[in-house]
Protein backbone atom coordinates (compact mmCIF):
# COMPACT_ATOMS: atom_id res chain seq x y z
CA UNK A 1 0.00 0.00 0.00
CA UNK A 2 1.37 3.54 -0.92
CA UNK A 3 2.37 5.64 2.44
CA UNK A 4 -0.81 8.00 1.13
CA UNK A 5 -3.03 5.36 1.53
CA UNK A 6 -1.76 4.24 5.02
CA UNK A 7 -2.27 7.40 6.30
CA UNK A 8 -5.76 7.44 4.85
CA UNK A 9 -6.43 4.45 6.60
CA UNK A 10 -4.83 5.67 9.58
CA UNK A 11 -6.96 8.81 9.70
CA UNK A 12 -10.06 6.88 8.66
CA UNK A 13 -9.30 4.66 12.05
CA UNK A 14 -8.56 7.56 14.56
CA UNK A 15 -10.73 10.60 12.77
CA UNK A 16 -7.39 12.48 13.19
CA UNK A 17 -3.56 12.78 12.18
CA UNK A 18 -0.36 14.84 13.40
CA UNK A 19 0.22 17.48 11.11
CA UNK A 20 3.35 16.10 9.19
CA UNK A 21 0.84 13.03 8.29
CA UNK A 22 -1.97 15.30 7.16
CA UNK A 23 0.59 17.28 5.65
CA UNK A 24 1.51 13.73 3.43
CA UNK A 25 -1.64 12.81 3.26
CA UNK A 26 -2.54 15.55 0.85
CA UNK A 27 0.76 16.28 -1.07
CA UNK A 28 1.32 12.76 -1.75
CA UNK A 29 -2.58 11.89 -2.48
CA UNK A 30 -2.37 9.15 -5.00
CA UNK A 31 -5.18 6.75 -6.60
CA UNK A 32 -5.15 4.38 -3.64
CA UNK A 33 -5.40 7.14 -0.91
CA UNK A 34 -8.76 9.05 -2.73
CA UNK A 35 -10.12 5.46 -2.93
CA UNK A 36 -9.99 4.49 1.00
CA UNK A 37 -10.79 8.39 1.87
CA UNK A 38 -13.93 8.20 -0.35
CA UNK A 39 -15.11 5.30 1.28
CA UNK A 40 -14.29 5.95 4.60
CA UNK A 41 -15.72 9.49 4.72
CA UNK A 42 -19.06 8.15 2.63
CA UNK A 43 -19.80 5.39 4.39
CA UNK A 44 -18.98 8.16 7.79
CA UNK A 45 -21.83 10.46 6.13
CA UNK A 46 -23.72 7.55 5.87
CA UNK A 47 -23.88 6.18 9.61
CA UNK A 48 -24.46 9.91 10.42
CA UNK A 49 -27.28 11.41 8.11
CA UNK A 50 -28.00 8.62 6.42
CA UNK A 51 -28.18 8.06 2.64
CA UNK A 52 -30.67 11.59 2.95
CA UNK A 53 -29.33 15.12 1.67
CA UNK A 54 -30.33 18.35 3.62
CA UNK A 55 -31.13 21.03 0.83
CA UNK A 56 -30.88 24.71 2.10
CA UNK A 57 -32.22 27.47 -0.60
CA UNK A 58 -30.04 29.82 -0.89
CA UNK A 59 -30.94 33.74 -1.62
CA UNK A 60 -28.48 36.42 -2.85
CA UNK A 61 -30.45 39.20 -1.58
CA UNK A 62 -27.47 41.91 -2.48
CA UNK A 63 -24.38 41.56 -4.62
CA UNK A 64 -22.79 45.39 -3.59
CA UNK A 65 -20.11 45.19 -1.47
CA UNK A 66 -17.52 47.01 0.53
CA UNK A 67 -14.83 44.74 0.00
CA UNK A 68 -12.45 43.71 -2.53
CA UNK A 69 -11.49 40.70 -2.10
CA UNK A 70 -8.62 39.88 -4.61
CA UNK A 71 -10.61 36.36 -5.66
CA UNK A 72 -14.62 37.60 -5.75
CA UNK A 73 -16.43 38.53 -9.25
CA UNK A 74 -18.45 41.26 -6.95
CA UNK A 75 -15.66 43.00 -5.06
CA UNK A 76 -16.33 46.80 -4.76
CA UNK A 77 -13.37 47.41 -7.67
CA UNK A 78 -14.97 45.35 -10.09
CA UNK A 79 -16.94 48.35 -11.91
CA UNK A 80 -18.57 45.73 -14.65
CA UNK A 81 -20.73 43.87 -12.09
CA UNK A 82 -24.15 45.50 -12.33
CA UNK A 83 -25.47 45.66 -8.99
CA UNK A 84 -28.83 44.86 -7.17
CA UNK A 85 -30.87 44.58 -4.02
CA UNK A 86 -33.91 42.64 -3.41
CA UNK A 87 -36.58 44.46 -1.60
CA UNK A 88 -38.33 42.96 1.78
CA UNK A 89 -41.03 41.73 -0.38
CA UNK A 90 -38.94 39.79 -3.24
CA UNK A 91 -36.89 38.08 -0.30
CA UNK A 92 -40.02 36.87 1.72
CA UNK A 93 -41.41 35.82 -2.05
CA UNK A 94 -38.17 33.90 -2.23
CA UNK A 95 -38.92 32.15 0.76
CA UNK A 96 -42.49 31.69 -0.40
CA UNK A 97 -41.76 29.72 -3.08
CA UNK A 98 -39.10 27.72 -1.33
CA UNK A 99 -41.03 26.88 1.05
CA UNK A 100 -43.33 25.50 -1.51
CA UNK A 101 -40.81 23.53 -3.63
CA UNK A 102 -39.52 21.59 0.01
CA UNK A 103 -36.95 23.95 1.73
CA UNK A 104 -36.88 23.98 5.53
CA UNK A 105 -33.52 26.35 5.60
CA UNK A 106 -33.40 29.53 4.28
CA UNK A 107 -30.09 31.11 3.50
CA UNK A 108 -29.37 35.06 2.96
CA UNK A 109 -26.30 35.17 1.11
CA UNK A 110 -25.36 38.90 -0.28
CA UNK A 111 -21.92 41.20 -0.31
CA UNK A 112 -21.43 43.38 2.81
CA UNK A 113 -23.82 45.81 1.64
CA UNK A 114 -23.94 49.01 3.95
CA UNK A 115 -27.63 49.29 3.23
CA UNK A 116 -28.34 46.35 5.01
CA UNK A 117 -27.87 48.00 8.71
CA UNK A 118 -29.54 46.21 11.72
CA UNK A 119 -32.48 48.70 11.25
CA UNK A 120 -33.15 46.95 7.85
CA UNK A 121 -31.92 43.79 8.47
CA UNK A 122 -33.51 42.68 11.55
CA UNK A 123 -37.26 42.84 10.15
CA UNK A 124 -36.70 41.42 7.47
CA UNK A 125 -35.24 37.68 9.83
CA UNK A 126 -38.41 38.72 12.12
CA UNK A 127 -40.88 38.60 9.12
CA UNK A 128 -39.15 35.53 8.21
CA UNK A 129 -39.47 33.87 11.22
CA UNK A 130 -42.73 34.68 11.86
CA UNK A 131 -43.95 33.21 8.70
CA UNK A 132 -41.86 30.40 8.84
CA UNK A 133 -41.58 28.90 12.38
CA UNK A 134 -41.10 25.50 11.32
CA UNK A 135 -37.17 27.09 9.12
CA UNK A 136 -33.94 27.73 9.98
CA UNK A 137 -32.38 31.05 9.18
CA UNK A 138 -29.52 31.43 7.85
CA UNK A 139 -27.33 34.26 7.08
CA UNK A 140 -23.95 35.13 5.31
CA UNK A 141 -23.55 38.53 5.28
CA UNK A 142 -20.28 38.73 6.19
CA UNK A 143 -18.34 40.62 8.85
CA UNK A 144 -20.41 42.47 11.37
CA UNK A 145 -20.34 43.86 15.13
CA UNK A 146 -20.50 41.56 18.12
CA UNK A 147 -24.00 43.76 18.31
CA UNK A 148 -25.11 43.33 15.26
CA UNK A 149 -24.43 39.84 15.39
CA UNK A 150 -26.55 39.61 18.39
CA UNK A 151 -29.49 41.55 17.16
CA UNK A 152 -29.58 39.39 14.20
CA UNK A 153 -30.14 36.80 16.32
CA UNK A 154 -32.28 38.03 18.75
CA UNK A 155 -34.88 38.81 15.33
CA UNK A 156 -34.84 35.00 14.25
CA UNK A 157 -31.64 33.96 13.20
CA UNK A 158 -29.86 30.36 14.13
CA UNK A 159 -27.29 30.07 11.63
CA UNK A 160 -24.20 32.39 10.36
CA UNK A 161 -22.03 30.97 7.59
CA UNK A 162 -18.62 32.73 7.19
CA UNK A 163 -16.10 30.88 5.43
CA UNK A 164 -12.49 31.70 7.03
CA UNK A 165 -11.57 31.50 3.61
CA UNK A 166 -7.90 30.35 4.54
CA UNK A 167 -6.11 29.54 7.59
CA UNK A 168 -2.66 30.35 6.57
CA UNK A 169 -2.32 34.23 7.96
CA UNK A 170 0.23 35.43 5.52
CA UNK A 171 -1.98 33.36 2.44
CA UNK A 172 -5.25 35.80 3.62
CA UNK A 173 -3.22 38.65 3.19
CA UNK A 174 -2.43 37.57 -0.62
CA UNK A 175 -6.07 37.13 -1.12
CA UNK A 176 -7.02 40.50 -0.09
CA UNK A 177 -6.51 43.79 0.47
CA UNK A 178 -4.38 45.68 3.52
CA UNK A 179 -7.96 46.49 5.69
CA UNK A 180 -9.18 43.28 5.86
CA UNK A 181 -7.95 41.20 8.73
CA UNK A 182 -7.46 37.62 9.10
CA UNK A 183 -7.75 37.99 13.38
CA UNK A 184 -11.39 39.62 12.51
CA UNK A 185 -12.56 37.24 10.24
CA UNK A 186 -11.46 33.95 13.21
CA UNK A 187 -12.88 36.21 15.70
CA UNK A 188 -16.45 36.84 14.40
CA UNK A 189 -16.20 32.67 13.98
CA UNK A 190 -16.11 32.37 17.70
CA UNK A 191 -18.29 35.45 18.51
CA UNK A 192 -21.32 33.71 16.45
CA UNK A 193 -20.34 30.57 18.25
CA UNK A 194 -20.59 31.97 21.95
CA UNK A 195 -23.99 34.29 20.56
CA UNK A 196 -25.44 30.88 20.33
CA UNK A 197 -25.05 30.95 16.57
CA UNK A 198 -24.67 27.46 14.13
CA UNK A 199 -21.80 28.17 12.35
CA UNK A 200 -20.80 27.26 9.27
CA UNK A 201 -16.81 28.37 8.23
CA UNK A 202 -14.84 26.90 5.37
CA UNK A 203 -12.11 27.61 2.66
CA UNK A 204 -11.75 27.79 -1.22
CA UNK A 205 -9.55 24.97 -2.44
CA UNK A 206 -6.44 25.89 -4.77
CA UNK A 207 -6.69 29.40 -4.64
CA UNK A 208 -3.80 31.57 -5.56
CA UNK A 209 -0.39 30.68 -3.68
CA UNK A 210 -2.59 28.51 -1.67
CA UNK A 211 0.09 25.97 0.05
CA UNK A 212 -0.74 22.45 1.35
CA UNK A 213 0.83 24.10 4.97
CA UNK A 214 -1.85 26.37 4.82
CA UNK A 215 -4.71 23.54 3.79
CA UNK A 216 -3.37 21.46 7.15
CA UNK A 217 -3.58 24.98 9.01
CA UNK A 218 -7.71 24.96 7.53
CA UNK A 219 -8.35 21.94 8.92
CA UNK A 220 -6.40 22.36 12.64
CA UNK A 221 -8.84 25.60 12.37
CA UNK A 222 -11.79 23.37 12.03
CA UNK A 223 -10.77 21.08 14.84
CA UNK A 224 -10.44 24.02 17.17
CA UNK A 225 -13.73 26.13 15.79
CA UNK A 226 -15.62 22.61 15.89
CA UNK A 227 -18.37 24.10 13.31
CA UNK A 228 -22.02 22.84 12.45
CA UNK A 229 -21.05 23.39 9.02
CA UNK A 230 -18.02 23.52 6.67
CA UNK A 231 -17.97 25.06 3.21
CA UNK A 232 -15.22 24.23 0.62
CA UNK A 233 -14.89 24.37 -2.91
CA UNK A 234 -12.50 25.32 -5.50
CA UNK A 235 -11.96 28.77 -6.55
CA UNK A 236 -12.22 29.66 -10.02
CA UNK A 237 -11.14 32.78 -11.81
CA UNK A 238 -13.70 35.62 -12.51
CA UNK A 239 -12.67 37.34 -15.82
CA UNK A 240 -13.15 41.09 -13.83
CA UNK A 241 -11.06 40.25 -10.89
CA UNK A 242 -7.22 40.71 -10.34
CA UNK A 243 -7.21 36.93 -10.31
CA UNK A 244 -8.41 36.30 -13.74
CA UNK A 245 -5.38 34.38 -15.15
CA UNK A 246 -4.91 32.59 -12.12
CA UNK A 247 -5.35 28.88 -12.48
CA UNK A 248 -8.87 27.22 -11.33
CA UNK A 249 -8.63 25.02 -8.13
CA UNK A 250 -9.49 21.37 -8.95
CA UNK A 251 -12.17 19.05 -8.38
CA UNK A 252 -9.71 16.28 -7.17
CA UNK A 253 -8.70 18.24 -4.28
CA UNK A 254 -11.79 19.53 -3.29
CA UNK A 255 -13.36 16.01 -3.19
CA UNK A 256 -9.89 14.71 -1.65
CA UNK A 257 -10.46 17.54 1.37
CA UNK A 258 -14.11 16.96 1.57
CA UNK A 259 -13.49 13.45 2.33
CA UNK A 260 -10.65 14.65 4.98
CA UNK A 261 -12.91 16.92 6.68
CA UNK A 262 -15.75 14.57 7.24
CA UNK A 263 -13.26 11.79 8.76
CA UNK A 264 -11.80 14.59 10.92
CA UNK A 265 -15.07 15.38 11.83
CA UNK A 266 -18.29 13.08 11.66
CA UNK A 267 -20.88 15.12 12.70
CA UNK A 268 -20.56 18.29 10.54
CA UNK A 269 -23.04 19.18 7.90
CA UNK A 270 -20.85 19.52 4.56
CA UNK A 271 -21.94 20.80 1.89
CA UNK A 272 -21.36 19.75 -2.01
CA UNK A 273 -20.90 23.36 -3.62
CA UNK A 274 -22.41 24.93 -6.50
CA UNK A 275 -18.47 25.80 -7.27
CA UNK A 276 -18.07 22.32 -6.89
CA UNK A 277 -20.52 21.87 -9.79
CA UNK A 278 -19.57 24.62 -11.73
CA UNK A 279 -16.13 22.47 -11.96
CA UNK A 280 -17.39 19.50 -13.22
CA UNK A 281 -20.81 17.95 -14.08
CA UNK A 282 -21.81 15.98 -11.73
CA UNK A 283 -19.18 17.87 -9.41
CA UNK A 284 -21.76 17.65 -6.56
CA UNK A 285 -23.27 14.22 -6.73
CA UNK A 286 -19.71 12.99 -6.19
CA UNK A 287 -19.13 15.16 -3.73
CA UNK A 288 -22.27 13.34 -1.67
CA UNK A 289 -20.39 10.16 -2.59
CA UNK A 290 -17.06 11.51 -0.92
CA UNK A 291 -19.10 12.67 2.36
CA UNK A 292 -20.10 15.50 1.99
CA UNK A 293 -24.48 15.66 2.83
CA UNK A 294 -25.84 19.13 1.69
CA UNK A 295 -26.84 20.62 -1.51
CA UNK A 296 -28.10 24.49 -1.42
CA UNK A 297 -29.82 25.20 -4.66
CA UNK A 298 -30.29 28.36 -5.93
CA UNK A 299 -33.67 30.47 -4.74
CA UNK A 300 -32.80 33.76 -6.00
CA UNK A 301 -35.18 35.50 -8.73
CA UNK A 302 -33.46 35.23 -12.35
CA UNK A 303 -32.46 38.14 -12.59
CA UNK A 304 -30.47 37.92 -9.71
CA UNK A 305 -29.09 34.69 -10.12
CA UNK A 306 -27.44 36.17 -13.12
CA UNK A 307 -25.98 39.27 -11.37
CA UNK A 308 -24.32 37.21 -8.26
CA UNK A 309 -21.25 36.22 -10.29
CA UNK A 310 -19.11 35.30 -7.65
CA UNK A 311 -16.55 33.32 -10.76
CA UNK A 312 -16.80 32.83 -13.97
CA UNK A 313 -19.99 30.78 -15.10
CA UNK A 314 -21.24 30.17 -11.75
CA UNK A 315 -24.23 27.56 -12.07
CA UNK A 316 -27.37 28.38 -12.70
CA UNK A 317 -29.87 26.28 -14.34
CA UNK A 318 -30.34 22.49 -14.14
CA UNK A 319 -30.14 21.37 -10.87
CA UNK A 320 -28.70 24.23 -9.71
CA UNK A 321 -31.87 26.01 -9.79
CA UNK A 322 -34.05 25.94 -6.80
CA UNK A 323 -37.17 25.53 -8.69
CA UNK A 324 -36.14 22.46 -10.51
CA UNK A 325 -35.93 20.03 -7.30
CA UNK A 326 -37.09 17.37 -9.36
CA UNK A 327 -34.02 17.12 -11.29
CA UNK A 328 -32.03 17.18 -8.31
CA UNK A 329 -33.86 14.78 -6.77
CA UNK A 330 -33.59 12.64 -9.89
CA UNK A 331 -29.52 13.46 -9.85
CA UNK A 332 -29.28 12.20 -6.39
CA UNK A 333 -31.17 9.25 -6.99
CA UNK A 334 -29.42 7.91 -9.41
CA UNK A 335 -26.68 7.63 -6.89
CA UNK A 336 -28.80 5.96 -4.23
CA UNK A 337 -29.51 9.06 -2.41
CA UNK A 338 -33.07 11.21 -1.07
CA UNK A 339 -33.70 14.74 -0.17
CA UNK A 340 -34.39 15.45 3.34
CA UNK A 341 -37.37 17.88 3.72
CA UNK A 342 -36.38 19.44 7.11
CA UNK A 343 -34.50 22.19 8.54
CA UNK A 344 -31.47 19.47 9.12
CA UNK A 345 -29.57 20.59 11.96
CA UNK A 346 -25.98 19.23 12.56
CA UNK A 347 -25.03 16.64 14.86
CA UNK A 348 -22.71 19.11 16.35
CA UNK A 349 -23.43 19.89 19.62
CA UNK A 350 -23.31 23.71 20.77
N1 LIG B 1 -19.95 38.42 1.83
C1 LIG B 1 -20.21 37.11 2.38
C2 LIG B 1 -20.51 36.09 1.30
C3 LIG B 1 -19.39 35.90 0.34
S1 LIG B 1 -19.74 34.98 -1.13
C4 LIG B 1 -19.03 36.71 3.24
O1 LIG B 1 -18.08 37.47 3.34
O2 LIG B 1 -19.08 35.66 3.84
C5 LIG B 1 -19.60 33.32 -0.53
C6 LIG B 1 -18.30 32.60 -0.77
O3 LIG B 1 -18.00 32.47 -2.14
C7 LIG B 1 -17.06 33.28 -0.22
O4 LIG B 1 -16.94 33.08 1.15
C8 LIG B 1 -15.94 32.62 -1.03
O5 LIG B 1 -15.35 31.54 -0.33
C9 LIG B 1 -16.66 32.12 -2.27
N2 LIG B 1 -16.06 32.74 -3.48
C10 LIG B 1 -15.95 34.04 -3.78
N3 LIG B 1 -15.28 34.22 -4.93
C11 LIG B 1 -14.95 32.99 -5.37
C12 LIG B 1 -14.23 32.50 -6.50
N4 LIG B 1 -13.70 33.32 -7.40
N5 LIG B 1 -14.09 31.15 -6.63
C13 LIG B 1 -14.62 30.31 -5.72
N6 LIG B 1 -15.28 30.72 -4.64
C14 LIG B 1 -15.46 32.04 -4.45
Amino acid sequence: MSEAAKLARALAASGDLPDEGLYALIERRDGESRAVLKEAAGMLAREKYGRQVYIRGLIEFTNYCKNDCLYCGIRRGNRKAARYRLSESEILACCEEGYRLGFRTFVLQGGEDPYFTDERLCPIVCKIRKRFPDCAITLSCGERSRESYRRLKEAGADRYLLRHETAGKAHYGMLHPPEMSFDNRVQCLFTLRELGYQVGCGMMVGSPYQKTEDLVADLRLIRKLRPHMVGIGPFLAHKDTPFRDMPDGTVELTLYLLSIIRLMNPGVLLPATTALGTAMEGGREEGILCGANVIMPNLSPPSARDKYMLYDNKLRSGAEAAENIALLRENLRQIGYGIAVARGDSLVER
